[in-house]
């Protein structure tokens, strides 16, 4: 009788510790039942246990914001490959995953902190750390995060504090990619240069038109795109994509315009320039894949769905990685004969 009540109290105590070290990693997002997201602090201290509670991530910062904050990056290596040599020599494909470019559409965030507590507090997704470099930015855009209100994006369904559109000069960052105005993208053009990733996912949310998908893309694959790489994007990438995404119930489609603004007129896709993210990495011969949640949706949706996405986008370099780093090659090479002996663009 004694020790059945001794065993009774050993199990109840083991399962609160269960509970605690569990909601010890909750997120803010699930702390508050998927409606509100985490401060940058609260998203810093997250991001720094992670890199502590495993010996595979690197926490380091890659710039400082005009208002002083540190722009941060998570690189996740199995090999502990921290640095762009030790990743090359690895031939693992580098997957780089931006959050918040525009701070208001912050799904990404808090669906890498569930993904990475998941492979590397709760030992998931082991295929997805056993094969793929992960460089991950929480936040971007990190003045624009702190400046949360629950009124800046009006037609949104959360978070309940959701970040500013622009920088604190005032400057779009997902507008700045080839000017290079701001300081935080000098930053990260700088640690993209350095590192040269292999595959990149953009993480936003629309701003506005309402339909019935969950998730909409921007791909490049016409002809602002190296034709080896539009072919893998158009056969082999987007297929495994909207399959994996949708048969876990998030629609997808194209991220689509208005002809003329109306939609009776029919739908515009379009080549993206390079000032935009998704444009300025096919003009280094790179996938980046824009993904963006429709705002309608509740921001519970929208999380899950980009965590979707997120998983989706890494099962495929685990699958097809070698190809991807293959064909980036062979585009990379392409361009050489368009360059003289100095470096310098023929005329
Ligand atoms: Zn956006």
């Amino acid at each position: 009788m004694t020790s059945g009540i001794l065993r009774g109290s050993l199990f109840s105590l083991i399962l609160t510790l269960a509970l605690f070290a569990q909601n010890n990693w909750q997120t803010e997002f699930e702390k508050s039942g998927f409606v509100a997201t985490s401060t940058y602090s609260q998203t810093d201290e997250y991001f720094s246990r992670l890199a502590n509670v495993t010996n595979f991530a690197q926490y380091s910062t890659i710039g400082v914001s005009p208002q002083g904050r540190d722009i941060k990056l998570l690189v996740v290596s199995k090999d502990k490959a921290f640095t762009p040599a030790e990743a090359a020599k690895s031939g693992k494909p580098v997957l780089l995953i931006i959050n918040g470019i525009h701070s208001g559409e912050i799904e990404g965030k808090d669906a890498t902190m569930m993904f990475l507590r998941e492979m590397l507090v709760d030992g998931k997704h082991t295929e997805l750390l056993e094969n793929v470099i992960f460089l991950i930015v929480p936040i971007f855009s990190v003045d624009g995060h702190e400046r949360a209100s629950s009124y800046n994006r009006i037609n949104q369904d959360g978070p309940l504090n959701m970040g500013w559109r622009t920088t604190a000069r005032n400057l779009n960052l997902n507008r700045d990619w080839t000017k290079a105005d701001a300081p935080e993208m000098r930053s990260m053009l700088k640690m993209v240069s350095s590192w040269q990733p292999d595959f990149v996912l953009d993480n936003h949310t629309t701003n506005g038109a309402d339909y019935q998908y969950t998730v909409t893309y921007g791909l490049e694959r016409f002809g602002n795109m190296a034709p080896n790489i539009a072919k893998l994007v158009e056969k082999s990438f987007l297929p495994f994509l909207i399959e994996n995404v949708e048969s876990a119930g998030w629609l997808m489609s194209p991220y689509v315009g208005f002809k003329n603004d109306k939609v009776e007129q029919g739908l515009l896709e379009w080549a993206s320039v390079p000032r935009f993210s998704n444009g300025y990495m096919a003009s280094r011969n790179r996938i980046c894949l824009l993904v963006e949640t429709h705002m309608m949706k509740p921001y519970k949706e929208r999380v899950f769905a980009t965590k979707k996405v997120v998983e989706t986008a890494a099962k495929y370099l685990v699958l097809s990685g070698k190809m991807v780093i293959e064909e980036n090659r062979k585009a990379d090479n392409n361009i050489k004969q368009y360059l003289g002996k100095d470096g310098k663009w023929l005329r």
